[in-house]
């Protein structure tokens, strides 16, 4: 079982690359935003779980 903080917030895939990032919120920065290195690579867009915060 794979915690929700390790899974990719745009995508939703498992982290295993060491490309992934991991931030908090730019807004509420109470909630953790994750993103894998394919994410990063397109641009995807990510959604805070916490506030609704759509960032680039
Ligand atoms: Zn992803
Ligand atoms: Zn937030």
């Amino acid at each position: 079982m794979i915690p929700i903080e390790d899974r990719c917030t745009s995508c939703g895939i498992p982290l295993q690359a060491e490309k992934s990032v991991k931030f908090s919120c730019p807004r509420c920065s109470s909630h953790y935003i994750v993103r894998c290195g394919q994410c990063r690579d397109q641009s995807a867009k990510y959604t805070c779980p916490g506030c609704g915060f759509v960032g680039p």
